[in-house]
């Protein structure tokens, strides 16, 4: 573990000075955690850190990742027999099981929910609205538009940013609360610190990511991350 600049006593005005954080080799091997390792990944993330991309074509970024982080997190759904006739006679083809649902934790999960629609179009879309509080980084509830009939085989909950992991620890909370029978966590970039609190706090979900970056700055931001993935969609600087 190394640890930030210790602050000067009582109730630190910076959320993550002095807090300990694990190295990236420390959290490389944990179970149930995917890192994509696709050179297509590496080169549309590289575009995405770039400062000088503009939120329109971050935007795009950020649903291109969606959807190639869509076909890496669903390689394991369940199938289900389906009969039907192609033109030349019968066969016995495979459907997805079950629904699918993807929570987008706003707002900054929008992007990657709609990559998640260009992979399955049917996916339900169950959006959770999580604010941090910026002095405790704590993350709150806003905002819920959840069915109330649950018939999915697999929800994914999809945050682009696991920084302290408080927005994902809360957002999985949420959905098992329903009574989901699979959950996963979908980000783009990780900081070591949040990826362990998640797999410590959920060790029964899968974690899938584009990348895991070297630490959090005193105030939760991941270095050398790619600034607000919120307002660098949606040009709210
Ligand atoms: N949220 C972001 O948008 N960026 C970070 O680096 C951390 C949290």
């Amino acid at each position: 573990m190394t640890e930030t600049t210790a602050s000067s006593g009582g109730r630190p005005n910076l959320p993550m000075q002095g807090v300990p954080q694990p190295r990236r080799d420390e959290v490389l091997k944990l179970p149930r955690v995917h890192i994509s390792s696709h050179p297509v990944m590496a080169h549309k993330l590289t575009a995405l850190r770039d400062k000088n991309t503009q939120p329109t074509e971050f935007y795009r970024l950020v649903k291109e990742i969606g959807a190639l982080l869509a076909y890496e997190a669903t390689a394991s759904l369940a199938l289900e027999r389906s009969p039907i006739e192609t033109p030349m006679g019968p066969m016995v083809g495979e459907r997805l099981a079950g629904g699918i649902g993807v929570t987008p934790v706003l707002r900054a999960g929008l992007g990657l929910a709609e990559g998640f629609r260009e992979v399955i179009p049917d996916v339900q879309v169950w959006h959770l609205g999580l604010r941090r509080d910026e002095q405790t980084l704590q993350a709150m509830e806003y905002y819920n538009q959840l069915p109330h009939k649950v018939d999915l085989q697999v929800c994914y909950a999809v945050d682009p940013m696991l920084a302290t992991g408080g927005s994902a620890i809360d957002a999985i909370n949420v959905l098992k609360r329903r009574g989901i029978p699979r959950l996963c966590y979908v980000g783009i970039i990780a900081a070591p610190y949040g990826l362990l609190k998640l797999s410590q706090t959920h060790p029964d979900i899968d974690i899938y990511i584009g990348a895991l970056d070297e630490s959090l700055n005193d105030v939760g931001y991941i270095l050398p991350g790619l600034g607000d993935a919120g307002d660098r969609q949606f040009g709210t600087y």
